[in-house]
């Protein structure tokens, strides 16, 4: 008798972003069709497709809404490469008895890039590389045009203690940083171990020098800092988000920026991605961007297609996945 593989579909953002070793433990379950990722941003393409698959690996900019997921017949696993899921309608996979899986091995890789973010902004290490880079410093004195502030010492407020969250919070204890956070949830232990002390929003907003943003993107944290929020924060303060673009009011951000209503900003991840050219964020001084690396590091990269992976193999073989987000009865 001849038994049938299971069929997957993998997106891919670079060729051999899943590692030849890899892709050879999955062939000995399924049957594999790589393609870049950018071919189904868009559903229409992927929901023509997803019918003959019974697994998907993806990245984060397929949008597996509850349309895709009616189509999905025969699909048993959709597998993130990362952590968020917010283009997964999961209450619609979970209906329909799919697992919903993502890799959260990569805590530590996020937290470094925040702390390169906070000091790329408070030090002026963008601006003063593109202006020495230029040719242009001709007078000695002219450094001083990037004096900058110390970490050492200063507020952190820490919005979403997560997992990214309490990795930041412990890397700040370790520059002597005072760290406040606010939450929908207590880390009561983490309080009594760390100094960690918890505040409302607004406290958070108000007293911290850095503020740093690890929420999830959801119904509840869109839009979470606008206006309003920005407004609260001093006028020498600094806000870094590696969480998702639109837990911040772009608009409102732009403004407050330019209106220098506070100091500067260190942003990894955009309301839209890539983000539009004319975009006004790209033209102030006192931003620093990234686009969208905060887990993109050689060893984060390899254990992050590890889990998601082995995640794919376990439900297809009938064990439970190693990371689920969504439980199924
Ligand atoms: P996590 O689920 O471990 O932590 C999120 C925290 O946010 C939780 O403590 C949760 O209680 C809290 N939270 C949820 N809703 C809230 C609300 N309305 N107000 C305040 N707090 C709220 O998530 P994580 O793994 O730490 O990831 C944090 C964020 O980082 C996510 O948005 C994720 O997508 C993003 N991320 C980005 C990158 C990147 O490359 N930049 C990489 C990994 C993760």
């Amino acid at each position: 008798m001849v038994t049938v593989k299971p069929r997957i579909l993998i997106t891919v953002e670079y060729p051999d972003q899943v590692a030849e070793d890899s892709l050879t433990q999955l062939q000995k379950v399924a049957d594999i069709d790589l393609v870049a990722s950018s071919k189904f941003s868009a559903k229409t393409e992927l929901m023509k497709i997803i019918p003959a698959y019974n697994g998907a690996i993806i990245t984060s900019n397929i949008p597996f809404d509850r349309q895709v997921i009616d189509r999905a017949n025969n699909l048993k696993v959709v597998s993130r490469f990362g952590v968020g899921f917010d283009r997964i309608d999961v209450p619609a996979a979970t209906e329909r008895g799919i697992y919903v899986t993502n890799t959260p091995v990569l805590t530590n890789t996020v937290a470094d890039l925040v702390f390169g973010l906070i000091f790329a902004v408070a030090r002026n290490i963008s601006i003063a590389d593109a202006y020495i880079k230029s040719g242009n410093w001709k007078e000695r004195e002219e450094r001083t045009k990037f004096t900058g502030f110390d970490i050492s010492g200063k507020a952190l407020g820490i919005i979403g203690l997560g997992r990214v969250g309490s990795l930041v919070a412990k890397r700040a204890l370790g520059f002597d940083m005072s760290v406040s956070y606010y939450d929908i949830i207590r880390y009561k232990e983490l309080e009594a171990t760390s100094h960690i002390t918890f505040c409302s929003l607004k406290e958070v907003l108000a007293h911290s020098d850095i503020i740093s943003i690890h929420t999830p993107l959801s119904d509840s944290t869109r839009g979470l800092i606008g206006e309003k929020e920005l407004a609260l924060m001093k006028k020498t303060a600094i806000l870094i988000n590696t969480s998702r673009g639109s837990v911040i009011d772009e608009q409102a951000l732009i403004n407050a920026l330019q209106k220098r209503r506070i100091a500067g900003a260190g942003l990894d991840v955009h309301m839209k991605e890539p983000i539009d050219p004319y975009n006004p964020l790209l033209t102030l001084p006192n931003v620093v961007l990234t686009p969208h690396i905060g887990a993109w590091t050689v060893e984060c990269n390899e254990r992050v297609v590890h889990a998601a992976i082995e995640n794919t193999i376990r439900v297809l073989t009938g064990l439970q996945p190693l990371y689920s987000v969504n439980t199924l009865t």
